[in-house]
């Protein structure tokens, strides 16, 4: 049975005991035969159903300008929907560019066109330098981690906070190695670590020295508006930070509408200076003569206003928050006291951080797994997949109904101790 005093504290038997209970606990767990899956941030079916009506949508075929949204042209998005993205966001309408269904795709393009073609102010392409490399606060997104590896480049960790990134290892980082290029952060309910960059943070990444005379922050705020109680973050104000303190084009700000109406048919949005956007602009106009303003203008009648996508994240709130607070509910009661594990508890976004005991992470997951119940691979939220102490679980509540949120992690404590026992008793 499970105790509130530290595992690592009790006598030999004791532990002995504990481990003995929690293999029948497990025996009983695979006897289940489970199938559940708690690894991808997705929206479930029923967030889905919240943005049916986009499927009747646009009651029209013009824009607010009369051009005929059926049509090729406008490159930087529907000005309408520039304008609630630009509210939301705290930057103004000439900075923003609202794109296809995928934020990821914008990241991607914009690291690629800095690869081949460098940025204005680039002494050279970035794919003519020796070396780029990239910081990564940790834990982060695998997704950022795997598309820097992918275009070959080298990734230096910081450690990701309650308040942000840690900005003075980032800023000693980047003073005096010209290599250094840039760095991504999750401003907001950050992946996976729940982290809300606070404005002094921000001023600092903005406002630091760089060695190299180009480098971008990539602010990818994914979660800006996803917030699980009423007490509603406000995002780090990054562009007039960055403005403020002389370093206008640091700063390229990602953001769409994939949590918020659907994850394969949303709107992505890109926010950066004029003079970034201007850059950006001209090098997607030799891939694209305009994005699909259907599904912009079908948003904009949709949310109606700023207003209307925040009254919607409520919605969304109603359906997670209730997965969180079960994730949270069934760790306590199962782990609390035992000191074998530390989780968040994230007031935003689509993860709960789960840290183990240390060197148990890769056998967590290998023993849900064999119980049915399947988890983001040991290790994903690190550049390369590496978790140098093993310990890190990125726990993703969201996709599952209430009930099998509850059955897996009832499943997921289970294994946490019988891990942690095992390594204690040896
Ligand atoms: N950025 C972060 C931090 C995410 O967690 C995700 C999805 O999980 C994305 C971006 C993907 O965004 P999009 O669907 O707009 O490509």
């Amino acid at each position: 049975q499970p105790t509130a005093a530290p595992l690592a504290s009790l006598a030999r038997e004791e532990q002995e005991a504990f481990l003995a209970a929690k293999r029948e606990e497990y025996a009983a767990l695979q006897a289940e035969g489970l199938t559940l899956d708690l690894t991808r941030g997705k929206p479930s079916s029923a967030q889905l159903d919240l943005s049916d009506a986009l499927l009747h949508l646009p009651t029209t075929t013009k824009d607010r300008s009369g051009a005929d949204v059926r049509n090729y042209g406008g490159l930087e998005g529907l000005t309408e929907l520039r304008e609630i993205f630009a509210d939301l966001l705290g930057v103004e309408v000439a900075q923003v560019v609202c794109g296809g269904n995928s934020s990821l795709t914008m990241m991607h393009d914009t690291l690629v066109h800095l690869l081949l073609h460098g940025a204005p102010e680039s002494p050279r392409p970035w794919k003519d330098e020796p070396v780029v490399k990239f910081v990564c606060p940790v834990p982060g997104y695998d997704r950022h981690f795997t598309m820097l590896a992918d275009l070959g480049i080298e990734m230096v960790t910081v450690d990701m906070r309650e308040d942000g990134p840690d900005a003075e290892a980032v800023a000693a980082l980047v003073a005096d190695d010209p290599s250094i290029k840039g760095m991504w952060i999750v401003p907001t309910y950050a992946n996976p670590t729940g982290s809300v960059c606070s404005q002094e943070v921000a001023a600092r990444l903005m406002s630091m020295p760089t060695a190299a005379p180009d480098f971008r922050v990539f602010w990818d705020n994914a979660y800006a508006f996803h917030h699980l109680t009423e007490e509603e973050a406000k995002s780090a104000d990054a562009l007039s930070l960055a403005s403020a303190s002389g370093h206008p084009d640091r700063p390229v700000m990602f953001a769409s509408t994939s949590k918020i109406t659907f994850a394969g048919a949303g709107v992505a949005v890109l926010a950066t200076s004029v003079a970034n956007k201007t850059w950006f602009l001209r090098h997607r106009a030799m891939a694209s003569i305009g994005p699909d303003k259907i599904n912009h203008l079908r948003h904009v009648e949709f949310f109606g206003s700023p207003d209307g996508v925040l009254e919607h994240m409520r919605r969304h709130r109603e359906i997670i928050a209730p997965k969180f607070a079960a994730v949270d509910e069934a760790l306590t009661t199962a782990l609390g006291g035992l000191g074998i594990a530390t989780w968040t508890r994230p007031t935003g976004g689509y993860f709960v951080n789960l840290d183990v005991l240390d060197g148990t992470a890769t056998r967590v997951v290998r023993l849900a797994k064999e119980a049915g119940i399947a988890l983001t691979p040991a290790g994903s939220a690190f550049p390369h997949g590496r978790d140098p102490h093993d310990r890190n679980i990125r726990l993703a509540p969201t996709f599952p109904g209430l009930a099998e949120v509850r059955t897996a992690m009832a499943g997921v404590a289970t294994c946490v101790a019988l891990a942690a026992a095992e390594q204690l008793v040896g």
